[in-house]
């Protein structure tokens, strides 16, 4: 795991491993890492239960795990896809973009509706 010197987290760790709201700012600590995807795909291929990793939380991880349970191994899939940019990816950007900034307003004036949901029921997109 060479690129664990490269994280920005590496001064701090135990941040990482925050619950809740403070997620958000591991997340964002993930967004400008150089190593994310080396980090991701670590966490995704040795089924890390907690913590975030590559800006995806344990039940982000879960999701997607889920939705693609026919992966054997994401470091190749990063791999690929990025000397493949033009082929079809098995993962899509949607899968490993951070919800941060996947979620973040087109534009700087007007913020997208926020979404609801019934209490119980899991969010739109989960299969739960
Ligand atoms: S992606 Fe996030 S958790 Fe992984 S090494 Fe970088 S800062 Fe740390």
């Amino acid at each position: 795991m060479d690129w664990v010197d490269q994280g920005l987290c590496r001064a701090q760790p135990d941040r990482m491993f925050a619950e809740g709201a403070a997620q958000n700012e591991a997340k964002a600590v993930c967004a400008a890492c150089p190593v994310r995807l080396d980090c991701l795909a670590y966490a995704l291929d040795h089924r890390e239960e907690y913590g975030v990793w590559g800006a995806m939380t344990e039940r982000e991880r879960r999701a997607l795990l889920r939705r693609r349970p026919a992966v054997t191994s994401w470091a190749e899939i990063f791999r690929a896809a990025a000397a493949h940019p033009d082929l079809a990816p098995v993962v899509t950007r949607r899968d490993v973009t951070p919800a941060a900034d996947r979620d973040a307003p087109r534009t700087p004036y007007r913020a997208a509706p926020a979404r609801r949901r019934r209490p119980g029921t899991a969010p739109a997109g989960l299969d739960r």
